[in-house]
């Protein structure tokens, strides 16, 4: 009955200090969102008590009658939003759901072709730090060196020359769509399963904002908590005759226990995604990143070496070239977190600088428009970036703080909530 406030002073003052900078600052880190109040419910329900291993009808544990529900809620919303044969929604995170894809599509030392990471790829799409470029033979492929573009032809020369058993498509930092029927036939071409991971764009495209790879991959992993605007959580999908071989990589191959109460959450999330309140919201999200990289394209930004990498975006975000400017990825967004704009610094295709530092920025529209930022607003939360980035170390910081300051009040962030809701 103790609530947080009484039973851990330190860790509930931490809660409100970080409910105070979400209020406070303008999120665009193009990965986060904000979730609605119902999701938070969910989320932090007593479903974290209980034990799940297995799935719906075949449990390990008694008492799962209400999971099972819950979790075939869950599986039928993911599918029927999508329009999928099958779904699995308890990786626990995107990684998770990643690693789950490899062990049902790979045997450990398999060639797997992915989107380079400084290209704008994942690390979990073969880079050498991490599992999937340790266990699997990660090869790689670029984005076309004149049209900064994912290339189809690239791709099936890449893949003509590697072999992959499993070509891998999406990306975290990309401005463009991909042609998920090009890259069908490029598998198609090469004998290799394609899995498409739409982390990024999930939330288009369940509204209808953005082709969808369902209808070409053979396996489309997700996240649940960027665009899609659910609980930081992944899923999978897939046509059918994966369906049991990606369970068993799931569970028990990758997991334990499901987190039972963000499979609610995600079901949540997943309902609210077919509103048309929520395409209204996507369709704003896409409007706000046009925007941006219409304004960032400008003259004044040109004449400091400042442009927007493949001159603007078909998605929620927009990745800004600063291999011609004197301020670096890193100095950006630090200039730009001083303004209270959270971004981040991110390379770019054959950027110069080391990843540390980096000469590019990543922008994302899509917690703004969560936050019911609309046409206006997004204008002048373009100009502020411009003038922070043209005018660099000189920038007026407390004069567009102010701005920023005025834009978060305008738009209440959780309202009526205290703590952790
Ligand atoms: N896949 C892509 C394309 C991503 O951008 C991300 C997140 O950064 C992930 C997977 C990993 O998701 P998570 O951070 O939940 O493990």
């Amino acid at each position: 009955t103790m609530g947080i406030g009484q039973a851990d002073p330190q860790i509930a003052a931490l809660l409100e200090a970080e409910l105070k900078r979400q209020r406070g600052g303008l999120e665009m880190i193009a990965s986060e969102n904000f979730v609605p109040k119902a999701v938070l419910q969910a989320q932090g329900s007593v479903l974290t008590n209980k034990y799940a291993e297995g799935y719906p009808g075949r449990r390990y544990y008694g008492g799962c009658e209400f999971l099972d529900q819950v979790e075939e809620l869950a599986r039928s919303r993911a599918c029927e939003l999508f329009g999928a044969e099958y779904a699995n929604v308890q990786p626990h995170s995107g990684a998770q759901a990643n690693a789950a894809v490899y062990q049902a599509l790979a045997k450990p030392g398999d060639t797997v072709l992915g989107l380079a990471l400084d290209h704008g790829g994942h690390l979990t799409h073969g880079t050498r730090m991490n599992f999937s470029g340790r266990f699997y033979k990660a090869e790689t492929y670029t984005v076309n060196p004149d049209t900064y573009l994912i290339d189809p032809q690239i791709v099936l020369e890449r893949a003509l020359q590697t072999h992959p058993s499993v070509i891998i498509a999406g990306w975290s930092a990309y401005p463009r769509i991909e042609d998920f029927q090009a890259l069908r036939q490029v598998a198609d071409q090469v004998g290799a399963k394609l899995w498409v991971d739409m982390a990024h764009f999930a939330g288009l495209v369940a509204a209808g904002l953005h082709p969808s790879p369902v209808p070409w991959a053979d396996v489309v992993s997700s996240t649940a908590h960027k665009t899609l605007g659910g609980p930081r959580s992944g899923f999978i999908l897939a046509r059918s005759a994966y369906g049991k071989v990606l369970d068993s990589a799931v569970f028990p191959g990758q997991q334990g226990g499901p987190l039972m109460h963000v499979i609610a959450a995600k079901a949540v999330a997943f309902k609210l995604a077919g509103t048309r309140a929520f395409r209204e919201r996507m369709s704003r999200t896409l409007e706000g990143a046009r925007i941006i990289a219409d304004r960032l394209n400008g003259r004044d930004l040109a004449e400091r070496g400042v442009s927007v990498l493949t001159g603007g975006t078909d998605v929620h975000l927009v990745m800004v070239d600063l291999r011609a400017s004197e301020l670096s990825g890193k100095e950006a967004e630090d200039l730009l977190a001083r303004v209270g704009i959270a971004v981040n610094r991110n390379t770019v295709p054959f950027d110069p600088r080391p990843a540390s530092v980096s000469s590019g920025l990543r922008i994302g529209t899509a917690a703004l428009a969560t936050r019911g930022f609309g046409p206006v607003q997004f204008e002048r939360v373009a100009e502020i970036i411009a003038q922070a980035l043209v005018a660099g170390r000189d920038a007026d910081v407390e004069g567009l703080k102010a701005q920023v300051d005025a834009l978060a009040q305008d738009f209440p962030l959780y309202e009526g909530l205290d703590q952790v809701g």
